[in-house]
């Protein structure tokens, strides 16, 4: 190879130099970590920023061992709560990352509506830990489905990518299946917030249905979603994977509200 001995003009080197800091500067503004929640300096990406960590609520045991609600004190192992008892639901287990709260909302909102989808590596490893559990017995991995005009708006179904997170995340010695379409969404459903629990239950009535030929005697599925909130969506969800033949049906969700709805 030739060495180039031209001395270069100094413009050139300014151009250079200049050059390089607006790509750095391009890419900083792509690259730099961010928290998940509040968008604030981390050092890694796809963490939360110590604030952010403290003011989340993490589950565990003890808890009701159906709905995973958490218990004050240790009532023993298979102990479920008053809710579970007086309505029991169509699922076998939930359990969820954290508690849903002004915390933990504006991940998870930043997540849904702002495409901050770096955050899902992160998300998987931990709904991997939370629901080791149910992803230990699990054949089958599906999401919540979207219906496909909203899919359509949103470009991505969020429980589907935390549902392929999370068993990208597990590392045990079984690994169960990713199922993105075992169920469909046949209607758009309004906002349950404001419904009472028949209302609710009317509202998600006929709304999902299991993918026309999918097999599902004796399977264990285990159903994903972002949020559980009143649970109406994936009990709905839980009772048709049931009819169609599935064995157990447990959920995992990143977060979950802590006071359910108990009016009938
Ligand atoms: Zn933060
Ligand atoms: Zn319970």
């Amino acid at each position: 190879m030739e060495l180039d001995e031209t001395p270069r003009p100094a413009w050139f080197a300014d151009a250079r130099r200049r050059l390089i800091g607006a790509g750095r500067m391009a890419l900083d503004a792509l690259l730099p970590p961010r928290c998940l929640a509040c968008g604030g300096a981390v050092e890694t990406q796809g963490a939360l920023c110590a604030a952010c960590w403290q003011g989340i609520s993490f589950l565990g045991a003890p808890c009701c061992t159906r709905c995973g609600l958490p218990f004050p004190y240790d009532a023993g192992a298979g102990v479920e709560c008053a809710q579970c008892i007086a309505y029991p639901p169509p699922f076998d287990r939930a359990r969820a990352v954290f508690a849903y709260d002004d915390h933990s909302r504006r991940l998870i909102l930043a997540f849904k509506h702002a495409d901050h989808l770096h955050g899902i590596p992160a998300f998987g490893q931990w709904l991997a830990r939370s629901g080791a559990e149910l992803l230990a017995e699990a054949d089958l991995v599906a999401p919540v489905p979207l219906h496909w005009t909203r899919l359509f708006r949103r470009r991505f179904n969020q429980s589907a990518l935390l549902a392929q997170a999370a068993v990208a995340g597990w590392r045990g010695p079984t690994v169960p299946a990713f199922a993105p379409e075992l169920l469909i969404r046949r209607r758009r459903t309004r906002s349950q917030g404001h419904l009472t629990r028949l209302q609710r239950a009317e509202n998600v009535r006929g709304a999902f249905a299991v993918k026309p030929g999918a097999d599902l005697a004796g399977k264990r599925v285990l159903l994903v979603d972002d949020v559980f909130t009143t649970g109406a969506t994936i009990e709905a969800c839980a009772r048709v994977l049931k009819r169609a033949g599935a064995a157990q049906v447990d959920v995992l969700t990143l977060a979950r509200a802590m006071r359910l709805p108990t009016a009938p």
